[in-house]
């Protein structure tokens, strides 16, 4: 199997570096091996990584298709437009940018676009699930922006919409922020634009998330509803790691700056490319039944997890994200990503609405595409709690984990 999916630049690094080359080997053994149940995570197709470990890495590109900073930019400019028709009509949008290095230069730049240091922006608080970029006193948005948190019910778990309402007219935010990175049900766009409008701010959707299952039909568009929607290309949208912004065509002059020069240099023209390639798949029927495939295997994956005694933030899903307390099964969540761990069960820890102690996150994007099923969600959550509740000891698990997953590579040779 070769280390990049590009023969050439395999077998060079192979020859020339081969203490790096036996790590991404490694790596490759590892998420061929184990089981990836990590919500951000998927496996983007050989033809994704032929373009990323394409010589397009060594092009610098400042500026946009015909107006850069550099000269020889005829191939990449024309790799950056595809880019940018197929993300509009993916998704429906009048302006893509493609060229955010990240989902988080993404919220960045869509700040930077709509707002000044100073501005009052109404997000999801962290501990029920904002990201970092929604107001974290670790991150720039925390520092430079005067963030308030909305939260959701203690009950059901699901936003809070009458808090969003006054916390809305209290505060009169510059900006409103829907998104989440826990947050395992649709977003009500068309609500938090009706707030949006009562109080004169603008909305700011950040589907870093969902987007990949919007591109196949599997949930709700912001984009019909948004100001700005920022994204992520790498989760569900199985892409490049990368980020991107859609908008309207009022806004695409001051987005387009706030990305260059505002706050990032040249463009990554390998990823775009690869993003190119990633909205391409994304728009095929295959594609559309992935979605679909990886909404119907998370809510098979709750409704099994919930009868193995863990409790489902929701009750359930509507996305491809899962969040639990595994607390009823003697085990508290960080001690459980440990143990899960050891068995090749990997996955992250998350906030619980209203519980000083953590919960586990899951995601189904990364086993649908390696083709699993409802059936195998079944078994994965039979062994996750079995694994919790130490009936099943971890080396036995591990041997478990790596049948299941042998069944299904993501990479076939
Ligand atoms: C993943 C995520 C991001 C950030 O993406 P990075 O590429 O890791 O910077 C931002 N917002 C939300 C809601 C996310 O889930």
């Amino acid at each position: 199997m070769s280390v990049t999916h590009a023969p050439e630049t395999a077998d060079a690094l192979l020859r020339q570096d081969p203490e790096l080359a036996e790590i991404l080997l490694g790596e490759l053994d590892r998420q061929s091996t184990s089981l990836q149940l990590i919500a951000a995570e998927n496996f983007c197709s050989p033809a994704v990584l032929a373009a990323l470990g394409s010589p397009l890495a060594n092009k610098y590109a400042e500026g946009y298709p015909g107006a850069r900073h550099h000269g020889g930019c005829e191939m990449v400019d024309v790799a950056e437009r595809i880019a940018v028709e197929r993300a509009k009509a993916l998704f429906g949008a009048a302006h893509a940018n493609v060229q955010s290095h990240s989902g988080s230069s993404a919220v960045l730049a869509a700040y930077a676009a709509l707002l000044r240091p100073g501005d009052t922006v109404l997000a999801l608080g962290l501990p029920y699930g904002g990201h970092l970029t929604h107001g974290s006193p670790a991150n720039f948005s925390g520092r430079w922006f005067d963030f308030v948190g909305y939260g959701v019910d203690a009950e059901t778990g699901f936003i809070d919409h009458e808090q969003v309402r006054t916390l809305a007219r209290t505060h009169r935010p510059k900006a409103i922020v829907c998104g989440s990175i826990a947050y395992p049900r649709h977003i009500d766009y068309a609500f938090f634009r009706e707030v949006a409008d009562e109080v004169g701010a603008y909305l700011i959707a950040d589907a870093a998330h969902p987007i990949g299952l919007v591109a196949g039909g599997a949930a709700p568009s912001p984009v019909p509803y948004a100001d700005v929607v920022c994204a992520t290309t790498h989760k569900v949208l199985r892409g490049p790691r990368g980020g991107m912004i859609l908008c309207g065509a009022d806004l695409a002059e001051r987005v387009d700056r706030a990305v260059f020069p505002f706050t990032q240099g040249g463009a990554q023209m390998h990823t775009i490319a690869a993003k190119a390639v990633a909205f391409g798949e994304a728009a095929t029927p295959a594609f559309t039944a992935y979605a679909h495939q990886v909404v119907a295997n998370a809510r098979v994956l709750a409704a099994a997890l919930a009868a193995e005694g863990l409790v489902i933030t929701t009750g359930g899903t509507d996305t491809h994200l899962v969040t639990a307390d595994p607390a009823p099964l003697g085990v508290d969540g960080r001690s459980a990503r440990g143990r899960l761990a050891a068995a090749g069960m990997v996955l992250d820890c998350c906030a619980l609405p209203h519980a000083d102690v953590r919960g586990l996150r899951l995601g189904t994007a990364a086993v649908t595409t390696q083709g699993m099923g409802e059936a195998e969600m079944v078994k994965i959550a039979v062994l996750f709690a079995g694994v919790l509740r130490g009936e099943v000891d971890s080396q036995r698990a591990r041997e478990e984990v790596r049948e299941l997953v042998g069944g299904f590579p993501p990479y076939p040779a």
